[in-house]
């Protein structure tokens, strides 16, 4: 574990430099190019405090490579335990962020002081813990906490989401393609690329007529985000075995040539009728039906769910908002045109094509 760690942390050196500047302006530097973003605010109700914890419990979590799921799962059970907020003290012996006990072997008081350490003392917890990726949040939460409350965990799964999202935008962007990434803001229009990552399959090329959208050649859990604002209008597992016509589940990996269908996926219907389809996900998505998602918001993670052979995101854009033929765009002209342009193969490291569909 240590040794892994050490070799994320080099490589989050080596990909991306944060500087806390004297403004409190959050500069991010990569290669070539530096963006700014806003350092933490009060986002709605939560204090600028409660934020910066909430973003340190987000920060952790990212240099540990915790996939987004356990961001919210974390953020939710710090929320719960306590508001979000480092508490000198608290029941029995509990102490900080996430109320942990030097008598259960969480650490000194000194050490739980401070709210980086219970974050990692939390998702080193977490990691341990078979099937977490897949549980719901309580049963995540409570495996790791032994709450007296187990149930009280799952309220915040929502309000998680939605602050891990707004940190998330703030926040370097996923590791595992390279360290030259360009920086990636939202355009003036409103856009942001869903993933950064090189298209690996193209829309309705000559060798495959009928593939609707393009592939991001993304590494298993990178967080994909939406492309722009809007309603979520459809979250759904949608994996078919070709062989018997049942269904094949997303509970694990389809197969190019055995399974049909989208995978996890999520669409989102967006100002002007157009919608966005994102599919593949490696779990249930982080967001539902009818929710209102801003640009840049966590949906889920990268994965290769239904008609897939290997990690990527299958994007797609339609204006007509359902599937007549001639509605469907080619997302290449569609996000240039917007002002996010995606990734071209060549621009960046030459990548496996890992996609199908
Ligand atoms: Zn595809």
């Amino acid at each position: 574990m240590e040794l892994r760690h050490a070799i994320v942390t080099v490589m989050a050196v080596l990909a991306l430099a944060y500087v806390l500047n004297q403004s409190g302006q959050t500069a991010l530097t990569g290669a070539g190019s530096t963006c700014t973003v806003p350092a933490a605010p009060g986002v709605g109700d939560w204090t600028a405090e409660q934020v910066t914890n909430a973003q340190i419990i987000v920060e952790v979590g990212r240099d540990r490579r915790i996939p987004p799921w356990g961001l919210v799962i974390a953020v939710a059970t710090a929320i719960q335990e306590s508001g979000l907020r480092n508490l000198p003290g608290g029941d029995r012996d509990s102490i900080g962020l996430f109320q942990q006990r030097p008598s259960q072997g969480w650490g000194t008081p000194t050490q739980l002081s401070d709210p980086a350490y219970q974050a990692g003392m939390f998702y080193a917890k977490l990691v341990t813990i078979d099937g977490w990726q897949r549980m719901p949040l309580t049963d995540a939460a409570q495996a790791v906490q032994i709450s007296a409350y187990p149930q009280a965990y799952a309220q915040h799964t929502d309000t998680a989401t939605r602050l891990v999202g707004y940190l998330a935008g703030t926040l370097h962007p996923p590791t595992g393609t390279s360290g030259a990434l360009p920086c990636r803001a939202v355009s003036t229009m409103g856009w942001i690329q869903p993933v950064q990552a090189p298209i690996v399959s193209g829309f309705r090329t000559a060798e495959r007529p009928g593939h609707d959208g393009v592939d991001l050649g993304a590494a298993r859990h990178t967080l994909i985000v939406a492309a722009a604002a809007g309603t979520v209008s459809r979250v759904r597992c949608n994996a078919t075995d070709i062989r018997t016509g049942t269904d094949w589940g997303c509970h694990r990996d389809g197969s190019p040539t055995l399974t049909r269908g989208c995978g996890w996926y999520v669409d989102i219907t967006h100002p002007g009728n157009v919608m966005t389809r994102y599919c593949h996900m490696n779990s249930p998505p982080l967001v539902s039906v009818g929710e209102q998602v801003a640009v840049g918001q966590p949906l889920g993670e990268v994965g290769s769910t239904g008609h897939s052979s290997g990690p990527h995101l299958h994007f797609e854009v339609h204006l007509t908002a359902d599937k007549i033929s001639t509605g469907i765009l080619d997302p290449i002209p569609w996000m240039a045109a917007h002002g996010a342009p995606l990734q071209q193969a060549g621009q960046h490291q030459k990548q496996q094509s890992a996609s199908e569909d």
